[in-house]
């Protein structure tokens, strides 16, 4: 089955975006609710060194699912795709979902509910 990892991507921290958040505490809620095998934050995934980050994280084979909470999901989808499609990692086992301009508590339900749900 592989394993799950979580990736927060916060728009370098300055967007107004993630104001409404402690993105240390939504990181840190996830970790402790034990529902991936990892997590971790990246500023800007969208960036060049964002997509270094992808690729050599997913070229990882033992990695079955990635679920990523930033932006909107499409725009998640169209940025991350090349990244994973030269790390073969299969684009259908990114799992994203938008949390901007939500609490810390909000945006935790979001992300949790995505976990439970695939
Ligand atoms: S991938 Fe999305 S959330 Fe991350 S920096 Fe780019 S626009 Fe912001």
């Amino acid at each position: 089955m592989g394993k799950k990892g979580f990736l927060l991507c916060v728009c370098q921290g300055t967007c107004p975006s993630f104001h409404e958040m402690d993105i240390f505490e939504v990181l840190n809620t996830i970790r402790r609710e034990n529902i991936v095998d990892f997590v971790s934050i990246h500023p800007q995934l969208c960036a060049d060194d964002g997509d270094e980050f992808l690729k050599t994280l997913m070229a990882n084979k033992e990695i079955g699912k990635l679920f990523v909470a930033g932006c909107d999901p499409r725009m998640q989808q169209k940025m991350f795709k090349d990244a994973f499609k030269e790390a073969g990692f299969d684009v259908n086992h990114h799992f994203p979902v938008d949390i901007r301009n939500m609490t810390t508590e909000q945006a935790v339900d979001a992300i949790k509910k995505l976990i439970e749900q695939n």
